[in-house]
């Protein structure tokens, strides 16, 4: 039991926040952090569409762990994981400060698995090349939460449904990677159109987003050749299962950059509850 002093200062440290929405973005190419494009200047607006977070919870394609860890740091450093990009994008950074007590609640309360501390990593591309355009300034703490890369979607699934307190302490949670993700099949110049195989995965995920339809989401693998094509692995298409484990029955959502770069990478994204 509680007793009445930890009562309030648990109350204290809770802001009279809104429910906060959940967001999944489809991040695609590093050069979208510093292109002009369609994709960015709809991070750039989102930012100023949602309310402004306490916080930011990053579920990242881009950390992969054996085990789950939350980053702890107070500076946590821009990682730049990529190869053969403009100097232009090695050099940017982004200097949010960590959100340490967020990460420490969030080993408190997720019950079903021992999250350990993280002191190394940082923000990945697939948090800072959005969070950058969402929040210029910088000033909205973030950390990460690493995908246990050994276990099933399903695993993730139950997992994030333990993360939906976040929403009502301010904190915005992202996951960032991309609907259909192929890099073996990317088309690089001419053209450029979707293949039908990549439409098709993405269409499944649409209407099952749709008819709240999370079983066919989380065993996705039963899609077969579609399935397959889509994620040649599924770095890309587990951080959707930490949106759909904190989604609402019946809650509003709305999709963007519903299209397709490069033919194979989807760049659906959506937000529930915005
Ligand atoms: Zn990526």
């Amino acid at each position: 039991m509680m007793n009445i002093n930890q009562l309030a200062s648990n109350l204290g440290a809770m802001p009279a926040s809104p429910k906060m929405p959940v967001l999944f973005v489809g991040h695609g190419n590093p050069m979208n952090a510093i292109t002009d494009n369609s994709f960015r200047r709809e991070w750039q607006q989102l930012g100023q569409k949602l309310p402004l977070p306490r916080a930011v919870l990053c579920v990242s394609a881009h950390w992969l762990t054996r085990g789950t860890a939350v980053t702890m740091m107070d500076h946590p450093r821009t990682i730049h994981d990529f190869g053969g990009f403009p100097d232009e994008l090695y050099r940017q950074q982004y200097p949010a400060p960590g959100a340490v007590a967020e990460a420490k609640s969030t080993i408190e309360k997720v019950k079903s698995v021992v999250i350990r501390e993280d002191f190394e990593w940082g923000l990945d591309h697939g948090a800072w090349s959005v969070l950058k355009s969402m929040y210029p300034q910088a000033d909205v703490p973030v950390y990460q939460l690493s995908i246990d890369y050994g276990k099933p979607a399903g695993y993730h699934y139950n997992l994030a449904r333990e993360l939906a307190f976040l929403r009502n302490r301010g904190v915005l949670i992202v996951a960032s990677g991309n609907v259909v993700h192929n890099l073996g099949m990317v088309k690089w110049r001419g053209e450029t159109a979707p293949y039908d195989w990549a439409l098709e995965f993405d269409d499944l995920v649409k209407k099952s987003i749709e008819t709240h339809n999370d079983q066919t989401l989380v065993e996705y693998h039963q899609a077969g050749r579609i399935a397959s094509l889509a994620h040649p692995t599924n770095d890309h298409y587990l951080p959707l299962m930490y949106v759909l484990g904190v989604r609402e029955k019946d809650e509003d959502f709305w999709f963007f950059n519903d299209s397709f770069d490069m033919g194979s990478i989807s760049m659906r994204s959506v937000v529930f509850g915005g």
